[in-house]
């Protein structure tokens, strides 16, 4: 059986990336530097099995960090002074392909690159092209705050990537700025337009909805947005993270008062159709060309239908978003595990994956901030 490890020690070792690195246009020129490390060869071909947890619920959607690198630092997700991880401890293009495919073998078909801000990891088009090669995955998306997505939309489109959930919390210039510290609306509505251009659709607006901040005219300005476009406006609970628990446990809203607030100035919403997996519950403006999501992953959780586990950028098995647990698979890895031998690991890990949260009971994931899991 792998270690789960219940709590990592703190985040503090990492390398302190200078501020002044932190427009990504420049590092995407750059080598990756990511380590450079022999690992068993992984097989062209594998049979495909299915892996379930203890709860029988089919682990089939893999979400990976690309980096804990962001260039945003969004209130809610992490102080605007982070140390990140040196780039030798984060998994390498080759590791991660290596693990993509224990997982296809496991059963995972659904990829999403996250992050940090998954956009800023060099060689990230040639990354989903290798994905989208390994037999069994069958759709990859993205979430990304769409700032560097002018350039890369039709790249990582041909290559492969087939949707986008793109972060905008407020129509509002300035409260964008402030909520994402270093963000200029403009350029998210640019990378949404070349998203739509390359085809990477249907296009996910994903809001994070924060007390006194953006829980009034903004939510019903984003909800907006649907009546004349085929988007989906997904309004996410604030969860609670890593260094920043206590302005998000202060600054929560809950789905049932953003669901009100929309409802005030649209009327009742109506159930659009859902398929019990996604946690974003759909529902459509009477009349309206796309549709509104709710992800209550506070107040009212969605395990029931949970197949999601998490890689984090230093190649943990994340096995619940929002509980501590987690299995090292790069070390293992790193050390000369066979492919056979990380099957074994990644199956056995995700048979422990946790029901559900613990955050009614206090219960908190303090070992890692948001950017560090990547949602
Ligand atoms: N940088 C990318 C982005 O912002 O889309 C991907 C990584 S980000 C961690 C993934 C998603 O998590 C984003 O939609 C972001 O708004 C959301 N998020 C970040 N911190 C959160 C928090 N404390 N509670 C709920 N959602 C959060
Ligand atoms: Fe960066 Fe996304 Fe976190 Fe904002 S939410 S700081 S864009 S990782």
């Amino acid at each position: 059986m792998p270690t789960i490890v219940r709590r990592l020690e703190p985040e503090n070792n990492g390398a302190v990336i200078p501020l002044d690195t932190r427009p990504a246009v420049k590092q995407r020129s750059q080598r990756t530097g990511y380590g450079q490390v022999n690992i068993s060869p992984a097989p062209a071909h594998f049979p495909i099995e299915q892996m379930h947890d203890s709860y029988g619920r089919r682990i089939h959607y893999l979400r990976i960090s690309l980096t804990d690198a962001c260039n945003l630092r969004c209130v809610y997700c992490m102080p605007e002074q982070m140390n990140f991880r040196p780039r030798h401890e984060l998994m390498s293009d080759e590791e991660i392909l290596h693990l993509v495919k224990v997982g296809a073998s496991l059963g995972v078909e659904k990829i999403r690159l996250t992050g940090g801000e998954p956009s800023i990891r060099p060689g990230v088009v040639e990354l989903v092209r290798g994905i989208a090669a390994i037999p069994g995955i069958r759709d990859i998306a993205m979430t990304t705050n769409a700032l560097l997505l002018h350039e890369q939309a039709q790249a990582l489109a041909d290559a492969g990537l087939r949707r986008v959930n793109i972060s905008i919390d407020t129509l509002d210039a300035d409260k964008f700025h402030k909520i994402t510290r270093w963000g200029h609306i403009e350029d998210v509505w640019r990378g949404i337009a070349a998203a739509e251009a390359a085809g990477l659709r249907p296009v996910k607006l994903n809001a994070v909805v924060v007390r006194n901040f953006n829980d009034g005219q903004d939510v019903v300005d984003l909800a907006r947005l649907t009546l004349e476009r085929d988007w989906e406006v997904r309004f996410i609970e604030m969860m609670p993270f890593g260094e920043v628990t206590d302005f998000q446990q202060t600054n929560v809203v809950s789905y049932q008062e953003i669901r009100a607030t929309v409802e005030a100035e649209f009327g009742p919403l109506q159930e659009a159709s859902y398929d019990f997996v996604d946690p974003s519950r759909p529902f459509r403006i009477p009349g309206a060309t796309g549709t509104l999501g709710f992800i209550s992953s506070v107040t009212e959780p969605f395990c029931q239908g949970c197949g999601r586990v998490r890689l984090t950028a230093d190649g943990k098995l994340r096995l619940c978003l929002l509980r501590e647990d987690e299995a090292d698979l790069l070390t293992p890895l790193r050390q000369g595990a066979t492919f056979d031998e990380m099957r074994e690991l990644m199956r056995e890990a995700a048979f422990h994956k946790p029901w559900g949260h613990g955050l009614a009971d206090g219960d908190f994931a303090h070992n890692r901030s948001m950017n560090q899991i990547g949602g």
